[in-house]
């Protein structure tokens, strides 16, 4: 099925995003996670790409067919240009469609040493070349601003021109405040930006986790959040139950708003995606 076409059904679309575990058992091992979100019957599945190399791309491939194969999920596969050549694109695409995998994640990818844009310098250029191989694409979207750009209009432009190269649809990335997302909102229906916005959400696990992320992809740490850190700084279950709330509570919030739908980081932990579906079931039966 075309994701494009999930959001025009009844309820809220409920997603979750999985990333190809590493070493030889990966397919395996990925197969055990998928096994135990399938049940809880997300809108679709996406599964990321890492940068650098064959054998990661071909993992993605891998875990998105079980994903799609054998559990018969909408599937997204993501996929990523720096570095990358047409030609390279293209084998991608032509293994991904043996799968029936129909979604794609249009993505530039971060700059790495060694990796400089080749064929591709924006996500908006790889976007009409997965189009034309007859995927229904979607791209990221970023509610406070990507790392690389501070001003906040141009990043909305730049989400205009994907949509215009032929983004069917756009999942954003991690933010622990909504407001940031309701006003990224506003402003992107203000530029004409029509096509669906399903918002991105992580649980915060520990504080070496949340530093990371912060530091990667510059979301915003609010106060409440730091304050968590702070009084279970020595209790870890304690500190991953109350990210998970944390979580819940952006997610029904964000349902509440009439948002077209979210998107769970469930960093291959089923809990997290039994949480989230538990705490928005009623807003998933339209
Ligand atoms: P682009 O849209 O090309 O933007 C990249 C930068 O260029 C931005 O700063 C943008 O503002 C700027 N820009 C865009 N167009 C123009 C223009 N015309 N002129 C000047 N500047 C411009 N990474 C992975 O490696 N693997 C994954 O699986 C993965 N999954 C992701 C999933 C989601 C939902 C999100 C939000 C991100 C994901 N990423 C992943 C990270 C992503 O690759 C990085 O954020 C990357 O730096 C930007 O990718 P993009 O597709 O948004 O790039």
């Amino acid at each position: 099925m075309h994701i494009a076409d999930l959001f025009a059904q009844e309820g809220l679309p409920v997603s979750f995003e999985i990333f190809p575990p590493r070493g030889e058992l990966a397919t395996e091992e990925a197969r055990m996670v998928i096994s135990q979100l399938a049940p809880l019957a997300p809108s679709f599945v996406s599964v990321t790409y890492s940068a650098g190399g064959s054998s990661n791309s071909s993992r993605t491939i891998d875990v998105a067919s079980v994903a799609k194969r054998d559990f018969n999920l909408t599937t997204m596969a993501h996929l990523t240009c720096m570095g990358a050549r047409e030609a390279d694109v293209d084998t991608y695409l032509r293994a991904l469609k043996m799968t029936g995998v129909e979604n794609v994640l249009a993505l530039r990818g971060d700059p790495v040493a060694g990796r400089e844009p080749l064929d591709f310098k924006y996500a908006k250029d790889l976007i009409p070349r997965v189009k034309d191989a007859g995927f229904c694409v979607g791209a990221a979207a970023y509610p406070e601003g990507h790392i690389d750009c501070l001003d906040f209009n141009a990043n909305i432009e730049h989400l205009k021109q994907k949509q215009d190269a032929g983004a069917d649809f756009f999942v954003t990335q991690l933010f622990f405040d909504n407001q940031y997302a309701y006003r990224f909102l506003e402003a992107a229906r203000a530029a004409g930006i029509t096509v669906p916005i399903t918002f991105g959400i992580m649980p915060f696990l520990s504080k070496q986790q949340i530093s990371r992320m912060v530091f990667m992809c510059g979301a915003s740490l609010p106060s409440p959040i730091v304050k968590l850190l702070a009084r279970y700084e020595n209790d870890r279950a304690a500190l991953q139950a109350a990210g998970i709330d944390y979580a819940c509570k952006q997610l029904v919030d964000l349902a509440e708003h009439g948002v077209d739908g979210v998107h769970v980081y469930t960093m291959n932990k089923p809990q997290i995606a039994r949480a989230a579906t538990e705490a928005l079931a009623p807003y998933r039966k339209g």
